[in-house]
């Protein structure tokens, strides 16, 4: 099965790609996560990759598709987390399935209000060591501040500043948004209500899965 999971940052595309890599056993392709890696490794293209990141912009297509591409040639069931973010990413997919005989099966969008989404990001609290993502109000750590998996500290990730939500968001509507509807007439996009608690638009997005 080929996915792709999609809606504005804060929506929780991580956590139920999660969810379902565990339920289904789909691999996960999230760009927002290898890009952070890339980052992690202080080379040249990761300072790159950081500026525009801690802007709220997007990653130059041609790496992102790159990075993409290498991963999806490899694996058969995958969820893609975060790509794609505007509409040459989505044609540079959907021509390289064509090519190689595959389609996406579905596109799953979680729609969430912008209130929503500012309240989420700005009380998501993340694991460095593992990953592991929390949120204060709807999904909080055990312990304040500490990670339940690994122990760790927790930290805010620095494009969850509000300056920069407020930027991702915009950028959202502006290029991604738009792929909403390049996804319908293709016949491919199931909508769940995001503004639940997750347990919720988690059953939601099972409840898409088993249909199909
Ligand atoms: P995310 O973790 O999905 O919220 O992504 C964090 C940031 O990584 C985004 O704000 C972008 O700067 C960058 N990014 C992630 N995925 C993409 C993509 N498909 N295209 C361009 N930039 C991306």
């Amino acid at each position: 099965m080929k996915l792709i999971i999609m809606g504005p940052p804060g929506t929780g595309k991580g956590t139920h790609a999660t969810h379902l890599q565990n339920k289904y056993g789909l691999q996960i392709i999230g760009t927002g996560n290898i890009l952070r890696q890339e980052v992690e490794k202080k080379t040249e293209l990761g300072e790159k990759i950081k500026a525009t990141m801690d802007a709220g912009h997007l990653v130059d297509d041609a790496i992102v598709i790159e990075v993409v591409k290498k991963r999806i040639k490899l694996i058969k069931s995958y969820i893609l987390d975060g790509f794609p973010r505007n509409t040459e990413q989505a044609l540079a997919l959907k021509n390289f399935l064509k090519e190689r005989g595959e389609h996406l099966d579905t596109v799953i969008y979680i729609e969430t209000s912008e209130q929503e989404l500012t309240e989420r990001l700005s009380g998501r609290l993340v694991c460095n060591k593992c990953g592991r993502v929390y949120q204060i109000r709807t999904m909080p750590p055990q312990m304040t501040g500490v990670c339940d998996t690994c122990k760790q500290s927790l930290t805010h990730r620095e494009d969850d500043a509000p300056e920069v939500i407020k930027k991702r968001i915009e950028t959202y509507r502006e290029q991604t948004e738009p792929l909403l509807e390049f996804y319908r007439d293709e016949d491919i996009l199931k909508t769940v209500n995001g503004n639940q608690d997750p347990e919720s638009v988690f059953a939601d997005i099972i409840g898409v899965l088993e249909q199909i």
